[in-house]
């Protein structure tokens, strides 16, 4: 199998498991109690804390840990806004993680603006300026999309809404940015990791919370995590999302290199079949429009060749619908239904995706 889904999700590196494997077996105890067994868990929460913390350079009590990136982008956009009754802005080609509650709150009486992009799927920090009010309680806009890896120009956004309302709360979803490079933990107040997008585990992600912001807590409880997310902490996780953080930044210049050269190998192997949809993404990302192809039929040819991608659009209750990125971007279903995207990561070397590309043009009859 050639995997070519690392935006959905990634393999786990090995070094991480064997720093998981103690608290699943003899480090059990639960991290919030008082005696010895309940103090080894929590020096390996709070060490793991502080690894992630390093690898960011915030302050430990600014890393609140959750169940992935689903729950990190929910308390990022419902925390300040329910806690102040302010609104939200932000942008169309966001992750569902961000739209569908901002949706909710705005079904609750919350201002909520929701901005077009261009072609390529970029925000224009001036229309994001324009929208932020005295009434905007937080801002968020997404380091890099991951359907079609286009970057967003979050400082400039950042810069732009400060502008606008000093008071505003920035929240960035850097889930499938951080793998590629530093993500702008200085220019925002909230960000979004999750671990299972860099060979971490799944089901564990963090959200940066800067110092002396407020949020309503989305999981009200017993008050874990400084109140701000309550229910028992994952250690295991925790402890192998630090180190998974602390690899991928470790193995960055390696894994850049690999990337580039594999995408670059990919492409060509397909010009004349592909073209990309944007022209300046994360280096791991190809996200090809086949013209002519149909993607689903694709993407089962792929797989029965041996080849995993996946596709903008999603499945759900039988029918297809189109991607919201896609169709933010402008395109219409029939060309939404053309594209795939392939991505690349920690395990892929520039060799398989020249491979993956001749299969993908046997699978299209493209010879
Ligand atoms: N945000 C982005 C940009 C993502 O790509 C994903 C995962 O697909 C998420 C949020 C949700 O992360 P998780 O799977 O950890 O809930």
């Amino acid at each position: 199998m050639i995997y070519l889904d690392h935006a959905a999700t990634t393999p786990m590196r090995p070094e991480v498991w064997e720093a998981m494997a103690p608290y699943a077996g003899d480090v059990f105890g639960n991290p919030s109690g008082i005696h010895a067994e309940s103090r080894r868990a929590k020096n390996a929460l709070e060490d793991a804390r502080e690894r992630a913390a390093g690898v960011l350079g915030c302050k430990p009590l600014e890393i609140v840990f959750t169940s992935g990136g689903t729950e990190s982008d929910v308390l990022a956009i419902r925390g300040p806004a329910v806690a102040s009754g302010g609104g939200v802005v932000t942008v169309a080609t966001e992750h569902e993680a961000v739209l569908e509650p901002a949706a909710g709150l705005a079904g609750g009486g919350h201002e909520v603006t929701v901005l077009g992009v261009d072609e390529e799927g970029i925000v224009d920090p001036d229309e994001v300026a324009a929208a932020v009010t005295a009434r905007t309680a937080v801002v968020s806009v997404m380091v890099a999309n991951n359907e079609t890896g286009v970057i967003q120009p979050v400082r400039e956004v950042a810069a732009a809404a400060r502008a606008a309302n000093p008071a505003v709360v920035l929240h960035t979803d850097a889930v499938q940015a951080f793998i590629a490079g530093d993500v702008p933990v200085e220019q925002v107040d909230l960000l979004t990791l999750s671990a299972h997008k860099f060979g971490g585990p799944k089901g564990i992600g963090l959200l940066f919370v800067r110092e002396g912001v407020s949020l309503d807590p989305v999981l009200p409880g017993g008050g874990q995590e400084l109140g701000r997310r309550s229910g028992t902490q994952n250690v295991m996780g925790a402890v192998g999302m630090s180190v998974a953080m602390e690899l991928a930044v470790a193995d960055r210049p390696r894994f850049l290199a690999e990337v580039t050269e594999a995408r670059a190998r990919f492409e060509a192997a397909l010009s004349g079949v592909a073209t990309r949809t944007v022209r300046e993404s994360l280096p791991q990302h190809s996200h090809l429009r086949l013209a002519g192809f149909d993607n689903e039929t694709l993407l089962v040819r792929l797989d029965m060749r041996g080849v995993a991608a996946s596709a903008g659009s999603a499945c759900q209750s039988g029918a297809t619908q189109t991607s919201h990125v896609l169709e933010a971007m402008g395109m219409d279903h029939k060309a939404a239904r053309e594209c795939v995207r392939f991505t690349f990561g920690w395990t892929t070397t520039a060799t398989e995706a020249e491979t993956a590309a001749g299969i993908v043009r046997d699978a299209l009859g493209a010879g």
